[in-house]
């Protein structure tokens, strides 16, 4: 396999991380081997496949440690490319899965009711402008999740500022939005370490996504994420996607920069208006995207125009079944 994937030992001898394959550009997602006395807690395992299970494998090979050691198995959040394998190792190893309460009935809704969860994305997105052959290619594309998150886990829950074990010490849980509800970082007070899942990633951006029924405001809920997790003292930060960074509440700036940027560059799409939130996503993000990188961007547009909306700047109009963005007018 890939010399990309495998073990990355850190400068705490208590932690490995292990890039885990997954199926997307982003090449591989972050999981991480925390020692403790009696064994090892494993954070975000990665997604169920063939490849993902390969590297695990070679992993338990390279360390001598195996599915018996492991003591708990702990969840940033509920996105396939971190939960995914999440059933599977508490099926082999039958430690408990820790996971928020958001995060777990967020994954029963996408992956445990049939198609519903998927259709009512579909909806969101005609509504929104997309075109019918777009919007039908996400169903089947929303469906082959399932058995890549497949067995779905027992979890036990986390809840904002619990102190939960990892390896052999007390790591507190905070918990932030936007790119995923109920997202949960693990900060340990005296080294300065965080775990900080895909709330703050180091060179790329966390999709920030709308879902019906989830987070009204998900990018308002994400920049107040960013505000209260660079107000803790870090040192060394443990992303999911990527490699540890310090400098963690410079790179929050970073992110609501980014954002802020972004907020403008919306607005100016849809400047005097009528204009949809397909139209303005494929004017930012091109239309050359897969279904995979489509559903991202849609997301994402939706998040910031709706953001824009709450915040004034822009206003919305039904036309035909169809919602259209106008630029609010300045008094
Ligand atoms: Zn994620
Ligand atoms: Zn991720």
């Amino acid at each position: 396999m890939s010399s990309v994937y495998g073990i990355v030992p850190q400068d705490n001898p208590g932690i490995l991380q292990v890039r885990v394959p997954v199926p997307y550009p982003l090449q591989y997602v972050n999981a991480y081997l925390i020692q403790g006395d009696g064994g090892w807690t494993v954070m975000d395992p990665g997604i169920h496949s063939p490849e993902a299970l390969e590297l695990w494998e070679e992993v338990f090979r390279t360390t001598g440690i195996g599915f018996r050691q492991l003591e708990r198995i702990v969840l940033t959040h509920h996105h396939p490319d971190h939960y995914g394998l999440a059933g599977f190792f508490q099926h082999k190893s039958g430690a408990p899965v820790f996971l928020s309460e958001w995060g777990r009935r967020q994954a029963d809704d996408l992956w445990g009711n049939g198609d519903e969860a998927a259709r009512r994305l579909w909806t969101l997105f005609r509504q929104h402008g997309m075109d019918a052959a777009m919007a039908d290619a996400m169903l089947p594309h929303m469906a082959g999740f399932v058995e890549l998150v497949s067995p779905r886990p027992e979890t036990a829950p986390i809840r904002n500022s619990d102190l939960l074990q990892l390896g052999e010490s007390l790591w507190e849980a905070v918990e932030t939005g936007g790119h995923a509800a109920g997202h949960m970082s693990f900060y340990r007070k005296d080294t300065g370490e965080m775990f900080c899942g895909d709330a703050v990633l180091p060179r790329i951006s966390p999709n920030i996504g709308y879902m019906p029924g989830v987070e009204e405001d998900p990018l308002a809920s994400f920049l107040d994420g960013l505000r209260l997790l660079a107000e803790y003292a870090v040192d060394r930060a443990y992303p999911g996607h990527r490699d540890s960074f310090q400098g963690f509440a410079k790179r929050c700036g970073e992110l609501i920069v980014h954002h802020d940027k972004r907020l403008s560059q919306m607005e100016e799409r849809i400047g005097p208006g009528p204009c949809t939130a397909y139209e303005c996503c494929t004017g930012l993000f091109g239309s050359r995207l897969t279904v995979h990188q489509f559903r991202f961007a849609m997301s994402e547009t939706l998040a910031h125009l709706i953001h824009l909306e709450r915040r004034g700047r822009i206003r919305r109009e039904e036309q035909e079944g169809t919602v259209v963005f106008f630029r609010a007018k300045m008094e």
